[in-house]
């Protein structure tokens, strides 16, 4: 069973912020910055790609309610609402969970990626292979 899995079934403890029949938020254990959380599916999804519709809808509304709880309690007005899925893309425990990273002006969260000059020619490439044209 994955390390979230055991989280859901209270096998390993955790400082849970939301839950409800199909879903779970809760701290994550190393703050990025104050009230980082991880909101998942209690259903083992691996990540972004083996998400469904129905679960879809679930987790938008846990993280929506995990927001306004967090907001309430913490003096914020920026958040980060991310996810990593697959290795590459720095997911390193492989059962979906979305991240939630409040931003404060002395508690600050950055990806630092600067931002590159567009390339028109290679979006109208794009562009075709994507509408299949
Ligand atoms: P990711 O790199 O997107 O897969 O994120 C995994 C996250 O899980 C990391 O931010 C970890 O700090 C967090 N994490 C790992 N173990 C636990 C745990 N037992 N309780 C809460 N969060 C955890
Ligand atoms: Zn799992």
């Amino acid at each position: 069973m994955c390390l979230f899995c055991k989280i859901i079934n209270g096998e390993i403890p955790s400082y849970k912020i939301y839950e409800d029949e199909y879903t779970l938020a809760f701290l994550d254990i190393s703050q990025e910055t104050k009230g980082h959380t991880l909101v998942l599916p209690k259903k083992h999804i691996k990540n972004v790609f083996e998400l469904d519709d129905e679960t879809a809808i679930h987790l938008t509304n846990a993280i929506l309610k995990t927001i306004s709880t967090l907001k309430t309690k913490l003096n914020f007005s920026n958040i980060n609402i991310l996810n990593n899925s697959g290795e590459l893309a720095g997911q390193t425990v492989h059962h979906l969970h979305i991240h939630l990273i409040p931003q404060y002006e002395d508690d600050h969260f950055s990806f630092n990626h600067p931002q590159k000059e567009p390339n028109f020619e290679e979006l109208e490439k794009l562009h075709k292979i994507l509408l299949d044209k």
